[in-house]
């Protein structure tokens, strides 16, 4: 039988050494692998949910992927809740909603508005019937607010600290020879004019005017952040700041 060629036997030789070097390599050596590819992390141990008790939006993030903290240190930092209401939300949306502690509710009653909707134009006064109700009839969209230039104007509130909405706003506004004076956040029925403050503020537009007048704790909210005897203070002290 003939022998194979000389070259061939010296491939084999070749390619045995190469696999003996290959298996000795492979059974000492250290692997390590990188794959790239898109999907989820999902931590299995050790994982810590972090909620923020306070609604808002995030601001900064003060920690970096891997990063161990200790209990105390900073992890994010939240945005007021007011931003996220000045550049989101609606004076339509607001108005419309009538949250009994909303901004928008006082500044257009003290400001003696005209809303505008598809159908026909609503007075402010007439417009704000209750906790969330409106004159809105189904279906009727707004599509505009307008009101006179005021003399003057002012509006002070005390924000809940962690909404930022008002737990009592006063509106103050002095103009075509009427004042009108308007509360938000306090009132049990949503925001209202407060009578008092108007007389008074129309014979003297003066903080000094506000302590005169007798604030009633009736009709007002009592809730977890304050009861109505507090309200009733913080519409004088409103008042005050708005006029200013
Ligand atoms: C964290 C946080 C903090 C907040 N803080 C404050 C605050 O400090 N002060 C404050 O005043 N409010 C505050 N809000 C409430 C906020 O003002 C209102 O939710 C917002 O203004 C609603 O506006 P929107 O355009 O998002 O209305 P949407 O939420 O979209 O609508 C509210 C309601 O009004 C109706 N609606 C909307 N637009 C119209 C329209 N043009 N015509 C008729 N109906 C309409 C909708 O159908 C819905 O029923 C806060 C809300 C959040 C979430």
């Amino acid at each position: 039988m003939d022998r194979p060629p000389l070259a061939a036997r010296l491939g084999l030789v070749v390619i045995a050494a190469l696999m003996m070097t290959f298996i000795g390599w492979a059974s000492i050596a250290e692997v390590q692998e990188i794959a790239r590819g898109e999907g989820k992390i999902i931590p299995v141990s050790k994982t810590q949910i972090v909620q923020s008790s306070e609604a808002g939006i995030v601001q900064e993030i003060a920690v970096t992927i891997g990063q161990t903290v200790s209990k105390g240190d900073l992890i994010l930092q939240l945005d007021d809740g007011d931003p996220a209401v000045r550049h989101q939300g609606t004076i339509g949306g607001s108005i419309a909603n009538n949250d009994p502690a909303a901004d928008y509710p006082a500044g257009l009653l003290a400001l003696a508005a005209t809303i505008h909707t598809n159908r026909r134009e609503i007075a402010a006064d007439d417009f704000f019937t209750g906790l969330f109700s409106t004159a809105l009839d189904e279906g009727e969209i707004i599509t505009a607010v307008s009101f006179e230039a005021p003399e003057a104007c002012g509006y002070a509130k005390f924000p809940n600290p962690a909404s930022r909405y008002a737990m009592t706003g006063v509106f103050v506004s002095k103009g075509g020879g009427a004042v009108r004076v308007a509360v938000t956040g306090a009132g049990s029925d949503g925001v209202f004019r407060h009578e008092g403050l108007e007389q008074a503020l129309s014979k003297d537009w003066s903080a000094a005017a506000v302590d005169g007048v007798k604030i009633s704790a009736d009709g007002l909210m009592s809730d977890i952040h304050c009861d109505a005897a507090y309200r009733a203070n913080l519409i004088r002290a409103m008042a005050k700041r708005a006029l200013a």
